[in-house]
């Protein structure tokens, strides 16, 4: 396992799209091993392929809301069903240095992926793991939680994000 750089902004890879993988193979079973170390590291509760300049669709999140771990890998993650409720929650981000804003999330979600053994998994999420899964698989999609925000709000946030990761300040 290795800790991966995790890019920031205004790093132009964060807007590719990333592509399915084919199935859930060694080499991907490596790239969820390295994401996952890397997330718990920088003490993130999701990461995208994504964010390690990696453009396959695979993500890892702890939606765990105690003190007992969770980790999820998941390959091709994708939205079932989506609740008609919606919440403004508080997001932040490992490529949006030192800054937070409340995001609009599906409260509930229903969502399939391929787990690190190739098997086609459904499951049902609330709470803090509906809201990572939207936010990671948002990144898959060449999203950031800032562009959720109104215009004004997201270029003040940008800004100051590549203040701070110029000056190495997180
Ligand atoms: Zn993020």
């Amino acid at each position: 396992m290795a800790i991966l750089k995790v890019l920031s902004v205004p790093d132009p890879r964060l807007k590719i799209k990333a592509q399915p993988i084919e199935k859930v193979d060694l080499p991907a079973r490596r790239l969820m091993d390295d994401l996952l170390e890397t997330m718990y590291a920088t003490e993130g509760v999701g990461l995208a392929a994504t964010q390690v300049g990696i453009h396959q669709r695979i993500i890892v999140v702890d939606g765990s809301e105690t003190d007992k771990p969770a980790p999820l890998k998941l390959a091709n993650p994708e939205l079932l069903w989506i609740s008609e409720e919606s919440a403004l929650m508080p997001e932040a981000c490992l490529s949006i240095p030192g800054q937070y804003a409340d995001v609009q999330r599906f409260t509930r979600i229903k969502f399939r992926y391929l787990d690190e053994h190739n098997a086609m998994i459904e499951r049902e999420a609330s709470g803090l793991l509906a809201q990572v899964i939207q936010h990671e698989i948002d990144h898959l999609n060449g999203i950031l939680f800032i562009d959720r925000l109104s215009s004004l709000k997201r270029d003040i946030l940008l800004r100051k994000a590549i203040k701070m990761g110029k000056t190495g300040k997180t």
